[in-house]
């Protein structure tokens, strides 16, 4: 089987995941976009994924992900920054990112805006799902997120779009994902535009699907297993 083959049937399965998903949750089909997961994977892959029609991609690396989108430019994808972002990279990233989805701080803004030079980028705020003082990983912390977003919604050149989370380790996905759905509810009333939630991977779709999410992110399942080192 060709790569091509190999990647069209995972991201058949993929597709008919989400609808399924879509269809138990009493939801249209064309609410929950695909954003595919590149990290990792060459730029022959991107141009695989799209020929078979996939429009939108992540990354979460910046040097990785800024010498991709260079080789890609030519396919008009929207490339999505989703890896912990470093303030002196930001503005790099927002160069080339359509979307970024890992701003958890404030010291984010200004240099995502600087870099976005003339263009308007899109960005939504990570939200962490770590119970209270578990020492959380990326994202910000719920308690935070109202200021966080006044200060993204504030700033010319960036345009507040909705939340990102990542469901913790070793937790039922179903909780936290019920947890993002009360924060992002509670966003809404003071940011009704911010209506993107970027929730689910390839294990945990269906029950981000469930809770509203609107954009799921897929690597490996469409993919295949990562190369572990790069
Ligand atoms: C790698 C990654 C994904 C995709 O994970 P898979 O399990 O391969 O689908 C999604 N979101 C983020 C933030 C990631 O870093």
């Amino acid at each position: 089987m060709s790569r091509a083959e190999d990647v069209a049937a995972r991201l058949a399965v993929v597709r008919r995941r989400m609808a399924d998903a879509c269809a138990a949750a009493g939801r249209g089909p064309d609410e929950v976009s695909l954003v595919v997961v590149t990290k990792f994977f060459p730029a022959s892959d991107v141009r695989v994924l799209a020929d078979l029609g996939v429009t939108d991609v992540g990354e979460n690396r910046h040097q990785e992900a800024s010498e991709k989108a260079a080789e890609c430019v030519d396919l008009g994808l929207r490339w999505h920054f989703i890896g912990a972002l470093q303030s002196n990279k930001a503005s790099a990233v927002a160069a080339y990112a359509d979307v970024v989805e890992s701003v958890d701080r404030r010291k984010l803004v200004a240099p995502l805006a600087r870099g976005a030079g003339e263009r308007v980028v899109d960005v939504l705020l990570q939200v962490s799902l770590d119970p209270p003082g578990s020492g959380h990983r990326a994202g910000a912390d719920p308690a935070g997120l109202a200021e966080l977003a006044d200060a993204v919604a504030a700033t010319e050149h960036l345009r507040l779009r909705g939340l990102m989370a990542v469901a913790p380790l070793g937790q039922d996905p179903d909780a936290a994902f019920a947890r993002l759905a009360a924060i992002h509810a509670d966003l809404l009333t003071s940011h009704p535009g911010a209506t993107t939630l970027s929730a689910g991977m390839s294990g945990d779709l269906e029950q981000a699907i469930a809770h509203g999410a609107t954009h799921v992110r897929v690597g490996s399942a469409v993919l295949g297993p990562r190369p572990a080192v790069q």
